[in-house]
């Protein structure tokens, strides 16, 4: 499955907001057997719409669906022998999906800062720049090796093209992220697995002054506009905060969001916004047994959708009978829905939205 490793600058609160993930994800109701990786965290994806279903289409279970998180830095530590640690944390970066970019956005005298300044904007270009600089690094070595190629082949040149279309930008200390690249020029740029290639959202560690109101932090201020002006996302999180939160029960926790003057923990708009970066949708299966959410890379289709569930749904596809969320929301019940003409039969060319609840019919 799909991974978004947070990375950052040492004593930024990196370690703080794996373990707040760590606590979360240990509170959930079907925890997989399994801890397998401890530098895996794996959490459930927040998504009121399960606890409507539930109400109109009642199961006997609810389960939601799972979103990981990496942390790089636990992985770089364990693994630095032998290695430089630079390339090590570069190498594992370049294992993950998407980048959780942690920067320090808390005034506090006692802990020291790298550059002994807080400047949240100054953290991510540091790290940025290390990884432009590693891409550059790819994309020469790379460009000797397929110039000679491009002489006789329309791909190697292809490839070449987009080589020489990236490669400015870096040396401009930009990222792969800011070019504009079309479909095919797209198919390519994939295969090239850089790192500022891919998505990143930049989460400020705020205080915990600022919870209620991140967009008034004028760290998180910078942070957000850094961010808006290089196609990536930023929130702001209190990460000791959160690590509190994650281990109180649910009574406890509304009385301290309810405190802190917030609706939600930071943790659930982290969980959702890294699910959003990565493109991943959600599609529910209803009623019996238990009640799902399922998790599909945006423009899966129905048979593919059913292989989610099951490999032999996916080869015995028949059709997907769907009804959006929204319609059942508004209809209040299945059997309204059908009367009201809003019950679809969609076959294997259907591609898949985000809030479909379905019904797969397969031969076995
Ligand atoms: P890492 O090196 O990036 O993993 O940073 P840590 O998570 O170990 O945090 C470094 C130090 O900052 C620790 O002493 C944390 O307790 C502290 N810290 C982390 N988040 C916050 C925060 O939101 N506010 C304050 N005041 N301290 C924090």
């Amino acid at each position: 499955s799909l991974t978004a490793g947070i990375v950052g600058l040492p004593n930024v609160g990196k370690s703080t907001l794996f373990n707040a993930i760590t606590k979360a994800g240990a509170e959930m109701a079907n925890y997989p057997f399994a801890t397998i990786d401890p530098n895996v965290g794996m959490v459930e994806v927040p998504d009121h719409r399960l606890d409507r279903i539930q109400a109109l289409i009642p199961a006997k279970k609810v389960v939601p669906t799972t979103f990981e998180f990496t942390d790089i830095a636990g992985i770089v530590k364990g693994a630095s022998r032998g290695e430089g640690l630079g390339n090590k944390f570069l190498e594992n970066i370049r294992q993950v999906d998407a980048i959780v970019h942690v920067v320090r956005a808390f005034d506090d005298p006692n802990i020291t800062h790298v550059s002994d300044k807080v400047d949240p904007v100054a953290d991510i270009e540091t790290i940025n720049l290390e990884l432009t600089l590693a891409d550059l690094e790819a994309v020469n070595k790379r460009i000797g090796k397929v110039t000679r190629a491009a002489k006789g082949s329309e791909e190697a040149q292809a490839e070449l093209d987009v080589l020489n279309k990236i490669k400015p930008v870096l040396e401009n200390d930009g990222a792969v992220r800011d070019i504009d690249f079309d479909e095919e020029e797209t198919k390519i740029v994939k295969g090239l697995f850089l790192l500022t290639s891919k998505p990143v959202l930049y989460v400020a560690n705020i205080s915990d002054e600022s919870m209620a109101h991140p967009e008034q932090d004028q760290y998180f201020q910078a942070v957000e506009k850094y961010a808006n002006e290089h196609d990536a996302q930023a929130i702001g999180i209190a990460a000791e905060s959160e690590e509190e939160i994650a281990e109180l029960d649910d009574d406890d926790k509304a009385e301290f969001l309810a405190a802190a003057g917030v609706t939600e923990p930071g943790l659930d708009k982290l969980i959702r916004a890294a699910y959003k970066l990565l493109d991943l949708e959600t599609f529910f299966t209803a009623g019996g047994k238990e009640t799902k959410a399922w998790t599909f890379l945006r423009g899966t289709k129905a048979p593919q959708a059913a292989g989610i569930i099951h490999s032999d749904f996916e080869r015995g596809f028949i059709r997907a009978e769907v009804m959006s969320f929204a319609d059942l929301d508004k209809y209040e019940s299945e059997t309204a829905v059908k009367e009201a003409g809003k019950l679809r039969i969609e076959g294997k060319d259907y591609v898949m939205q985000d809030g479909d609840i379905v019904n797969f019919r397969f031969n076995v």
